[in-house]
This record gives structure tokens, C-alpha cells and sequence, in this order.
């Protein structure tokens, strides 16, 4: 334990977006946003739930991807250290192939890569391929960010 590192977490620091669209959740008349982002939306709330508990990880996703390439114990351990809770390592970190993901959506309009640990214990990205001029935004109000890096890609409006 190296209690001279920061924690890898910090109180939500919410957007004045996230709150707006907290607050009217479930209110389709919000024209600001089209009908394709309020139904992902509805897809992703499971994962909203989970995450939205008052503590932004995102310290956490950043230690993780510039450890990628080193033993996985090591990292690991140093990150429960740095955590009030263990759970959030492993929404970006699979240990199982079937948990593998491109990418993992941390907030409203940020994305990481997703993680996971190969059979020599070393950290890796799920898919090199997949960053911020791979995606598309899903809204035009947010700035889209993956690992950090706002998405090159505009947004399009839906064709009618
Ligand atoms: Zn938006």
C-alpha cells in the first residue's frame, strides 16, 4: 500500500447534462434530444445504475489503461489500494473471455477501452482498434470523450 498516491476515485463531478437528463428521465418530449439517443439511453441504464452511486471512477480507468502491458497482480493490487470498493476494476477489466468488451461507456458521452487480463497475467485492450475516431456520438449537446480523447467523429442527425 502507498498511502502518498491519491485515490483512484472522486465525488461525481456531474455535468450540468447528466443532471438535466437525470431529472427528465422518461420525458420524451425533450427535443433537444433525438428519439435514437433517448432509446439508447433506455439500453444503457442498466449500466448507469451501477455506476451513478455519488463516485466517479474515472481516476481509476485512467490508471488502469496506462498500466496496460504490465503484470496484472501488481496493477491490481495497487488499484484496490487506491479504491473504496474493488467492484468498479472489473467493469472495465474482464477476467473472463466471454466478459471481454470493445469498449465500456463510464457517463453520459464517455468511453473507455475495454480491458482484460491474457493468459501470461499481463493487462491488455480487448480491441487496439476501437477509439475516439472509431465512434460515433449519439447526441450533438455533449462532448464525446473515449480514454479521455474528445471523438473525431460529428454528430449526424438521424435520417428521417
Ligand atoms: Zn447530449
Amino acid at each position: 500500500m502507498n498511502k502518498s498516491k491519491p485515490p483512484l476515485y472522486r465525488k461525481e463531478n456531474t455535468t450540468a447534462h447528466a443532471v438535466k437528463s437525470r431529472r427528465r428521465r422518461g420525458d420524451f418530449g425533450d427535443t433537444r434530444h433525438s428519439k435514437a439517443e433517448v432509446a439508447s439511453e433506455a439500453l444503457r441504464r442498466p449500466m448507469h445504475g451501477k455506476i451513478q452511486q455519488g463516485r466517479d471512477y474515472t481516476p481509476l480507468f485512467r490508471f488502469l489503461l496506462s498500466k496496460v502491458g504490465q503484470p496484472w497482480p501488481a496493477v491490481h493490487s495497487e488499484a484496490v489500494a487506491r479504491l473504496d470498493r474493488a467492484d468498479p476494476i472489473f467493469w472495465i477489466v474482464a477476467l473472463r473471455e466471454e466478459d471481454r468488451e470493445d469498449y465500456i461507456r463510464t457517463g453520459e458521452s464517455s468511453c473507455f477501452s475495454g480491458l482484460y487480463v491474457d493468459d501470461d497475467g499481463i493487462l491488455r485492450i480487448v480491441n487496439p482498434e476501437v477509439g475516439p475516431s472509431t465512434m460515433e456520438p449519439d447526441c450533438r449537446c455533449c462532448t464525446h470523450t473515449f480514454n479521455g480523447v474528445p471523438f473525431t467523429k460529428k454528430y449526424r442527425d438521424p435520417v428521417e
